[in-house]
This record gives structure tokens, sequence and C-alpha cells, in this order.
């Protein structure tokens, strides 16, 4: 897929991240906030439906409440996050009132994204608030979700998003220009695009240094294979800057520009692949992993080497090779302890129609 083809884009998803919402001490920036929400306001202008992904409620709940450092304690991020959502959806509420825009507040947690019945509810939620010509801001709800049940990211969440609706493009606003090659060192280059992510793509990328923020670049790269795989078209790049959206959606060169995977992954397998928390896994036999990988069979008892974890019958599990590596995903048609029994005879574990290979 070549930039040019961004320009016949309808449905966008952009994300902002914390580090271009809220300012050095901790406070959310109005000035900023402006900038973007203009930008925004000029991409419905032009017909387009924006679906907003703010972070910042943790980083401007902890300057409204004089914290300098991320709490480590949870009650005190969630604490945190209930502070400083409020203020964002604030300046958004009046920042977009200025352009005749209506914004709505929707706050996500991962049940409401993984049950399919939720999944449908959140979608037509977030349709209908578009069909109205509403922009939804959508975060997750930090001020009840709880660590085993995060979403983790907000880049993983707008990636989910964007699937969900599904959109035509995701863009993922930083501090960075995109994924840098001899970052913070001499001759820095941004990337101009990605078509596979490999090692060495992967190399180029770290953790955040920042206070305030979680993810960083390697959770970009995450967010990114999601949607290679779902067949959306993501951009990284620079939320500092003013013509930002409208220069990658008319087809510029600017951040970096992470081109589809052909095969676009669809409803079930998609939600199979990255709606669930996996609770086990099944580590199968070098034999068992290419009849999957390669000719699209189902998992049967005697591929599998170890089954880890407790899982029920039609749960998500993750798949893995011999050593562990994750390659593809499934629903399993028994319990762990079933499948440890090893008592299963010539019927399918997984079901071919129920697996996806990353
Ligand atoms: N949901 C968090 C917040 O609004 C941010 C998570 C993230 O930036 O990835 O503060």
């Amino acid at each position: 897929m070549k930039r040019e083809s961004l320009k016949e884009t309808s449905r966008i998803v952009v994300k902002f991240g914390t580090g271009i919402l809220t300012n050095r001490s901790k406070q959310i920036d109005p000035g900023q906030i402006e900038q973007l929400v203009a930008q925004v306001a000029a991409q419905r202008q032009a017909g387009r439906e924006v679906v907003v992904v703010s972070s910042g409620a943790v980083g401007g709940g902890m300057g409204a409440l004089g914290m300098t450092q991320r709490p480590a304690d949870l009650s005190d991020l969630q604490a945190c996050a209930a502070v400083g959502q409020l203020k964002l959806m604030a300046a958004y509420s009046e920042l977009f009132a200025e352009h005749d825009l209506q914004v709505a507040q929707v706050l996500l947690t991962h049940d409401d994204l993984e049950h399919r019945e939720r999944h449908l509810n959140a979608r037509n939620t977030l349709v209908s608030l578009l069909d109205k010509g509403v922009v939804p801001i959508v975060n997750e709800n930090d001020a009840v979700s709880y660590t085993e049940l995060k979403f983790g990211d907000n880049d993983w969440l707008a990636a989910l998003v964007a699937c969900l609706l599904p959109a035509d493009l995701l863009i993922l606003l930083t501090t960075v220009d995109g994924l840098m090659e001899n970052f913070g060192k001499k001759n820095p280059r941004t990337i101009p695009v990605v078509e596979t992510i490999d090692a060495g793509i992967q190399k180029l990328a770290g953790g955040t240094l920042s206070a305030s923020a979680v993810g960083g670049m390697d959770a970009k790269l995450r967010a990114a294979k999601m949607t290679a795989r779902t067949g959306i078209p993501m951009v990284i790049a620079s939320g500092k800057k003013k013509r930002v959206l409208a220069n990658i959606i008319d087809g510029r060169d600017e951040g970096t520009f992470f081109t589809p995977r052909p095969g676009r992954l669809k409803g079930h397998k998609r939600r199979i692949a990255f709606f669930h928390h996996p609770k086990g896994s099944l580590w199968v036999d070098d034999g068992a992993r290419d009849a999957l990988r390669d000719k699209g069979k189902s998992l049967l008892p005697p591929g599998v080497a170890k089954c880890n974890g407790d899982f029920a019958k039609g749960d998500v599990v993750r798949i893995c090779d011999i050593n562990g590596t994750e390659f593809s995903r499934g629903i399993s048609r028994f319990d762990a302890a079933e499948i440890r029994a090893r008592e299963l005879k010539g019927i399918e574990i997984v079901h071919r129609n129920d697996l996806v290979i990353l």
C-alpha cells in the first residue's frame, strides 16, 4: 500500500499520548490540546469520521494532585486517573465546542471488548456517536480497571478500537517524529515506511523513559503488528506538529507508515487473535506447528507437548512452539485438566475454524 491511498480514508482513530497532552509540570496543556482539537475538527469538516483515543488521565491527574512521579500504588494511580480524566474531558468539550463539535466520553475496560455481546455493544455505541457527528473520546477506565484486567497501554487500546470499528487508518501521535534510527545519537533518522516488523525494526524500539506515561515505542510496534494483521494502515508521528494529521492524510511523508499485510483478518478470528487475555498455553511439537502454520490444520492431541495454565473449555489459549514462542491462538475445546489427563483421542483440541496464525 502507498501513502497516497490514505487520501481515501473516511474513518480514522487518532491516539494522543500523555507526553503531548501534558507539560513539564504534569499539568494538562490547553495550548497543545487546542492545536490537536483544531486538527481533528478540520478532518471532521472534510467529512471524515474521527475517534480520539486520549491518554493523559493519569499524567494530568498527577499534576493536579501535586505529584511528580507516577505513583506505584494502584489506588493512587486510579485516583490520579479519576481526577485527570475529568480535566481532560473539560478541555476537550470546551475546545471542540469552538468548532461546533460535540464530544462524548467512552471509557472502556478490557472485559468490555473481550466478551462478544459487550464487544458488539461497544462498537454500536461508537458507530452511533459517529453517525450523529459526535467525536468520541476513548480512554481506558483507569479509575476502576486493575492490573490483570488492563489493556496495558493506550497504543494497544487504540489498535483494538481501530479493529473493532473497523477504521481505515490508525494514527499514534507522540513526542517523537516516528520510529527512529540512531535515536539519541548522531544522525538520527525517521524510518519513513515499515513493511515488515522484523528483528531489525524491533531493535529500534525501547520502552518509555517518561515519569508519567507507559508504553513507548515497543508498545507502538505491538499495536502496529495487530493493525497490519487486521489490514489497517498505521502511522506513528509527532503530535507537536500543527499539520501532522493533514500531512498524513494527504499522503505526505510524515512519521513512520506501517503498511497493512494482505489477507485481512475478520470478525471471529480477529477477536480470537487480539481481544482476549489467554489463561493458558499449549506448546506443540514441530510437526504440529508446521501442520497448523503451513497447512491450515486443526490441533490434535498427539501434537501437544505441554499444557500450561488453568483454562476452561471455550477459552482462548496461546499456541506456542516447543521453545515457548507463541505463533498462534485458538479456542480450546477442552479444559486444561482434560488435556493434561491425555485421554482425548482423535478429536480436535483446537479446531482450524477457531485458530489464528499470528
Ligand atoms: N490510560 C492512561 C491515561 O490516560 C494512559 C495509558 C497510556 O498512555 O498508554 O493516563
